[in-house]
């Protein structure tokens, strides 16, 4: 045997997909969350010996509450169970009720299309902006009507919705705004925090999350007779929608870590993006945020037509995935709601691609350091390059 086939037998062993039998570029998997850390122990020690662990009531919530209102610059904190029941609050903190309508992308987060339904409001589907993944002030024109109450608003995988526009447009209108910010906690929204342009601002602390205590989630809103309404929901007697003290205390280092990670973020997908510039095959989430700006959680790209083609969105996750790198698929979307259940606004074609092609790499991976983003770059690339067949 020759030096050159050599060469090209160790070579074809490393550009073999895992899936075909050759080396994952990730033996070890996707790195675990959240990541298992002392300071997380000192709290279950703390309210383990203190027993506020088991209270209705200690000191935790209400710490939490004041530490978002610093950090997120808010006057009002209401803390939820989940972040979709905090959207339903917001909705039924800003009057939201049977008959109404409310504004809604037809790409967005499941939960969020029942919110509306549970207030007995229809959904009004609007389309997103082409190549990303949230809409703007102009479609959510286009979907006004007199019936429209309020509009729900997300940033989704890495892309922000221009809230200052949107905000804009919807005092001229009447329109109240409930900004989804659950997957972007801490990040700025052209200068200001997201989750606090909107009437009501929402963020959740589930258990895939940036901030986690496996499930809850905070409504934020400048209003005090919206945090009043909220009140009154959710307290029947006792809280119908509770976070509790033990969750409290567990988010509160999270809070102290959130700015710095999201930092290691940024650099993580700006490094990533950088090193798949020059690949076909997908395009990213816009990110000219500038430094210190961004909260990444499911960081987006869509997968082009000619991909699409070739075995599919499925056949490129399960090869990425078996390369031990965490992607997955974006929202199915909600093209396929029959029109007894919500009012669409012509076609959403860009809901619709974004609900075919979108591909989403979960954040773990991104407090992990260059090395490891290069080696993401580099499953993505073989993936790729074996299915163009280049
Ligand atoms: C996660 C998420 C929510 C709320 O999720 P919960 O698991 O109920 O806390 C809402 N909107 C978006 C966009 C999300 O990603």
């Amino acid at each position: 045997m020759n030096s050159v086939t050599t060469i090209d037998h160790v070579n074809s062993d490393l550009q073999r997909l895992a899936i075909q039998g050759g080396a994952a570029i990730f033996p070890e998997g996707p790195p675990p969350w959240p990541p298992v850390e002392e300071d997380i122990l000192n709290v279950f020690r703390a309210i383990w010996s203190d027993g506020s662990w088991a209270r209705y009531q200690a000191q935790h919530l209400e710490a939490l509450e004041q530490q978002l209102m610093r950090q997120f610059e808010t006057s009002h904190v209401a803390l939820t169970c989940s972040g979709t029941v905090a959207v339903e609050l917001a909705l039924r903190g800003l009057k939201v009720g049977a008959g109404d309508e409310v504004i809604l992308a037809g790409y967005d987060f499941p939960g969020n299309f029942r919110a509306i339904e549970a207030l007995g409001a229809t959904p009004v589907l609007t389309d997103i902006v082409p190549g990303g993944w949230s809409p703007d002030a102009r479609l959510l024109d286009a979907a006004w009507s007199p019936r429209v109450r309020a509009v729900v608003v997300s940033h989704l995988h890495g892309d922000l919705a221009p809230m200052r526009e949107i905000c804009g447009w919807a005092a001229e209108r009447g329109v109240r705004v409930v900004e989804d910010a659950c997957q972007t906690p801490g990040g700025l929204v052209q200068g200001k925090a997201a989750g606090t342009w909107g009437d009501a601002g929402v963020i959740s602390f589930g258990g895939s999350k940036l901030l986690t205590a496996g499930r809850g989630g905070a409504v934020l809103t400048h209003d005090a007779q919206v945090r009043q309404r909220i009140r009154i929901v959710n307290q029947r007697g006792n809280e119908a929608f509770p976070l509790s003290e033990l969750q409290a205390a567990v988010l509160l280092p999270q809070l102290e870590k959130l700015a710095f990670r999201n930092q290691r973020r940024q650099q993580s997908v700006v490094r990533l993006v950088g090193k798949l510039a020059h690949v076909e095959g997908l395009t990213p989430a816009k990110i000219d945020g500038g430094p210190g700006v961004a909260s990444y959680y499911k960081f987006g790209w869509l997968l082009d037509p000619a991909i699409i083609g070739k075995g599919g969105r499925d056949a490129f996750l399960t090869a990425v995935q078996a390369e031990g790198v965490a992607m997955g698929e974006g929202f199915r979307g909600f093209l396929r709601r029959g029109n007894r259940r919500c009012r669409m606004v012509g076609t959403l074609p860009a809901s619709r691609i974004a609900a075919e092609r979108t591909v989403l790499l979960h954040h773990p991976i991104l407090l992990q350091g260059a090395e490891a983003i290069d080696r993401v770059a580099r499953a993505i690339e073989k993936v790729l390059s074996a299915m163009y067949g280049s």
